[in-house]
Order: structure tokens, then C-alpha cells, then sequence
């Protein structure tokens, strides 16, 4: 099999190469982001391998059946950045790794938390300078705090389990009900009640039509005045001008992003020597109250370990013809 696989960085191309020791796969990797200019590159590939902020559009789909491509590998979760009836309409199957480690992601969204509340990037630079004062570092426990968490799958559940041991109320909404929820002592709650009761807000839910700017103005305002709001799941879930509103307004007193709904033309770049063209992004980068991560929540040495293990596996079993146990369909 030889797979062409699209913005790998350095880490893809470790992880990938060392479990590609088990299979002997022809593996190439481009820097470049799959799109509708640089889907010619996958000719002569059996298998195109890509992560989230690559566009899986119709048009790409057409260019990389043309090709004979019969493979797509998402080496990620979710798979909102596909067009999924243009794939199937064309005999493309889609693979993803639905699950490679919920305690990567819900541990940065604690991380987010924490530092947030504590505000230890502050600290640190503070300690540094020799300036020891505690003037704008106050915090609150997290001990008796209600944490409302949107999404109980598998990142949320291990969100609940961590907040739980924080001492805190963990209430959940979703559209499925869940009894393992109901073990660790989640309470199942309404969206308004979510809402209008936490002090902390996370999302945990995928980005669907239905999901789409679930967090807007109109469920900002239903918010206890002065929330946490954290989104490590996908940026469209947040409407990003109505929470800058929020922030101006201090509704929201503390945001953790590590997606944002533009992160296309941003994340995973070094764009240091470069002028920043997106006003809403630097707007929420004025804020003191906001801390924001590169979509890196998944990046751990475990995560990426079993994303390599999974997305090989997928494609082994494709090439023999076997069940696609992770097939989107
Ligand atoms: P999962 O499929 O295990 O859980 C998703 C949950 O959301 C399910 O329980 C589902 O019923 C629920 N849901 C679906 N529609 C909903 C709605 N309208 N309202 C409320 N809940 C709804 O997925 P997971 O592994 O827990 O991942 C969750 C999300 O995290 C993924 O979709 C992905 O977007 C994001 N993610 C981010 C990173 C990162 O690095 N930042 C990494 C992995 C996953």
C-alpha cells in the first residue's frame, strides 16, 4: 500500500514511521494541507491519510477519485471537514480513529481550567521579572463548584471523572442518555439548567449542523454572570463575535479555547514573523481573561502512539479486504 499523507509535521512522521515497522506500508509525507490545488499529489497513491484542518470537499473528493484513490484516512476523530455523501457517492471509504486517548483531551481542558483560574502563565512570567506580587493573581476552588459539561461520550465522561475528584457538581447534557454517566455521578440536566447553574462550561460534543454555534448570544445570556467557558472540541461550536460581547460585557470572566472556528488558516503554523490578518482572533487575544492553545489538546507521546496504530490497522484492514471496524459511514 502506498499512502500519501497530508500536513504531517515532524511528531506525524515519527509516531507513523516507527508503528509502520509492524506493516512495511509506503508511506510519504507532504507539509502541505489537501486541497483542491494540491490533490494531484496524491496520483500514484492507493491511500490519502489527512487530519482536521485539511478541507475533504467535493471538489478534492472528485480530483482524488480521478486518481483511483480508494482510501480516506482520517487520522483523527472527528470527521466534520469531509464530505461524506460526495465520498460514498464516489466509492471512497472514509476511515477515522474514534477514540486514541479521551485522557489527552480532558486533561488539557483541565489544564485550560486551572491556569485559567490560577492563573499560572501569569505567575510564571511574574517570577521570572522578580516581581513576587500576588496583585491580580486571585483564583477560586474548584472544590463545590458546579462544572456543566455539553457532550458525556468519551472525552466528556473522563472530563467528569477528573472534575469529580476536583470535588466538583458535574451536571451533563447530551442528546444520548448515558449509564455510565450516571455511575460517576453526573447529573443528566436541560441545556437552560446547564446553563443558568454552572460556574464552568465545557464542550464536549461534536460539530454537527445541529451543534453548529450552540454556544451563541442567545445561550450566553441564559449563563451565571462570570462563567468559565472551555471549548477543546471544534471551533464552530462557539459563535466567536457573540462570546467577544460576552468577554466585553464580563458574562464570561474566564475563556479556554483550543479550537476556534478559523483555525484553518492559523493552527499548526509558525506564523510568528508574519502579520495576523484575522481581527475577530486578535480581538480574543487582547483579552487577559482569555488563554488559548493551538489546537493541541491531543498531543500527547499515548495519543499519538494509538493514532499511528489505529490508522495502520484501518488501512491493513482495508488492503485485505476485512471489515472496516472505523469506517464513517
Ligand atoms: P464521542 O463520540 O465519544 O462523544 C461525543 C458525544 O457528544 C456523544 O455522547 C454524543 O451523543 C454527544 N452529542 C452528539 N450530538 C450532540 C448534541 N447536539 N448535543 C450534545 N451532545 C451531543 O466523542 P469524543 O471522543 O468524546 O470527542 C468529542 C469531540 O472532541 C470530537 O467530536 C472532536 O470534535 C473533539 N476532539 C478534539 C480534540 C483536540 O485535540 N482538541 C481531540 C479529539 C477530539
Amino acid at each position: 500500500m502506498k499512502i500519501i499523507f497530508f500536513s504531517a509535521k515532524p511528531y506525524d512522521q515519527q509516531f507513523f514511521t516507527e508503528v509502520n515497522q509492524q506493516y512495511n506500508f509506503e508511506l510519504n509525507f507532504l507539509e502541505a494541507h489537501l486541497n483542491s490545488k494540491t490533490a494531484v499529489l496524491a496520483q500514484g497513491y492507493e491511500v490519502v491519510c489527512v487530519f482536521v484542518n485539511d478541507a475533504i470537499t467535493a471538489e478534492v473528493l472528485q480530483i482524488l477519485a480521478n486518481q483511483g484513490i480508494k482510501l480516506l484516512a482520517l487520522r483523527c476523530a472527528g470527521f466534520n471537514n469531509v464530505d461524506l455523501k460526495t465520498a460514498h457517492s464516489l466509492g471512497i471509504k472514509v476511515v477515522r480513529v474514534p477514540a486514541y486517548s479521551p485522557y489527552a483531551v480532558a486533561e488539557h481542558t483541565l489544564a485550560l481550567i486551572l491556569t485559567l483560574n490560577r492563573k499560572t502563565h501569569r505567575a510564571y512570567n511574574r517570577v521570572k521579572e522578580g516581581n513576587f506580587a500576588l496583585n491580580g493573581l486571585l483564583g477560586f476552588d474548584l472544590h463545590g463548584k458546579t462544572a456543566g459539561l455539553i457532550g458525556l461520550g468519551k472525552i466528556g465522561l473522563a472530563t467528569a471523572r477528573i472534575l469529580k475528584g476536583f470535588g466538583c457538581r458535574v451536571l451533563g447534557y447530551d442528546v444520548a442518555k448515558s449509564e455510565e454517566a450516571d455511575s460517576i455521578g453526573v447529573e443528566f440536566s436541560s441545556l437552560d439548567a446547564l446553563y443558568s447553574q454552572s460556574d464552568i462550561i465545557s464542550l464536549h460534543c461534536p460539530l454537527t449542523p445541529e451543534t453548529h454555534h450552540i454556544i451563541n448570544a442567545s445561550s450566553i445570556a441564559k449563563m451565571k454572570k462570570g462563567v468559565m467557558l472551555i471549548n477543546t472540541s471544534r471551533g464552530a461550536l462557539i459563535d466567536t463575535r457573540a462570546v467577544i460581547v460576552g468577554l466585553k460585557k464580563e458574562q464570561i470572566s474566564y475563556l479556554g479555547l483550543d479550537v476556534y472556528e478559523e483555525e484553518g488558516d492559523l493552527f499548526f503554523e509558525d506564523l510568528s514573523n508574519k502579520v495576523i490578518q484575522d481581527d475577530v482572533f486578535m480581538r480574543l487575544l487582547s483579552f487577559n481573561n482569555v488563554l488559548i492553545t493551538g489546537h493541541q489538546a491531543f498531543l500527547t507521546s499515548n495519543a499519538l502512539q494509538k493514532i499511528a496504530e489505529t490508522t495502520l490497522q484501518n488501512i491493513q484492514d482495508f488492503a485485505n479486504q476485512r471489515e472496516l471496524a472505523n469506517e464513517v459511514k
